[in-house]
C-alpha cells in the first residue's frame, strides 16, 4: 500500500509489530506521532532508545535495572535466603507494592510453553540453578496460574528437589489465567501467606 509516505509506512509497520497493536491502531499512532510538535516525537524516539540503551539484567535475580545489581538485590537488609521466582519484572512490582515480602526474587522473563515453543532453555532457568548452589533456605514459585505458569512452576520444583532446598508454591486463590499484576495488593499476600510446599 503506496497511498502514505514510505516512512510512514516504515512507522506503521514498526508499530503494528508492537504487541496488542493490529494496524489500525499502528496506522492512528502513526499519525498521532506526525500531528505532535517535533520536539515531543524526538524526545519519544529518545526516551526508547535511551532505555534500551542504560537497562540490563541484573546480575543476580535477573530483574530489569539500570545498575549492576538491582535496588533489591543490592540491599542488605531483605532476607536473601528466601528467593521468589516470577514471571516478569512486573510481577515483581506488584510484590513490591505490597512491601511486606522481605526476601528476594528471581525473574525468569517468560514462562515454558510448549505451545508457543518456549522451553526451559529459553527463560532464565539456569540462572536461578547457579543460585541455588549459595545459601538458600526457601524457593518460593509465584508464576502465574495460567497453564504455563503452572508447567513452570512443576518443571522448577522438579529441578530445585534433589538440592534440599525447600519449595513452595504460592496458593491459587489467584483467578486462573489471571495476570500477578492485575491481583490487588491483598490477595497476592493471601497468595504468598498461604503457600504450601510441593
Ligand atoms: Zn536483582
Amino acid at each position: 500500500m503506496d497511498v502514505f509516505s514510505g516512512y510512514m509506512n516504515k512507522l506503521i509497520e514498526e508499530l503494528s509489530a508492537l504487541p496488542g497493536i493490529g494496524n489500525k491502531t499502528a496506522q492512528r499512532l502513526a499519525f498521532h506521532i506526525m500531528y505532535m510538535p517535533k520536539e515531543r516525537a524526538e524526545g519519544l524516539a529518545k526516551s526508547i532508545t535511551d532505555a534500551r540503551e542504560h537497562v540490563c539484567y541484573c546480575a543476580e535475580c535477573c530483574t530489569l535495572t539500570d545498575q549492576e545489581l538491582c535496588p533489591i538485590c543490592a540491599n542488605e537488609r531483605r532476607d536473601h535466603k528466601t528467593i521468589m521466582v516470577v514471571e516478569n519484572s512486573r510481577d515483581l512490582a506488584a510484590y513490591e507494592k505490597t512491601g511486606k515480602y522481605e526476601g528476594v526474587y528471581h525473574v525468569l522473563h517468560g514462562a515454558i510453553s510448549p505451545m508457543l515453543g518456549i522451553g526451559p532453555a529459553d527463560i532464565r532457568l539456569k540462572e536461578l540453578m547457579k543460585r541455588l548452589e549459595g545459601d538458600v533456605d526457601e524457593v518460593i514459585i509465584a508464576t502465574n496460574s495460567s497453564l504455563e505458569g503452572e508447567t513452570t512452576a512443576m518443571y522448577i520444583s522438579k529441578l530445585v528437589k534433589p538440592t534440599g532446598i525447600k519449595v513452595t508454591r504460592i496458593a491459587s486463590g489467584v483467578p486462573v489465567g489471571g495476570d500477578l499484576e492485575y491481583i490487588d495488593e491483598i490477595t497476592l499476600l493471601r497468595a504468598l501467606e498461604g503457600r504450601t510446599e510441593l
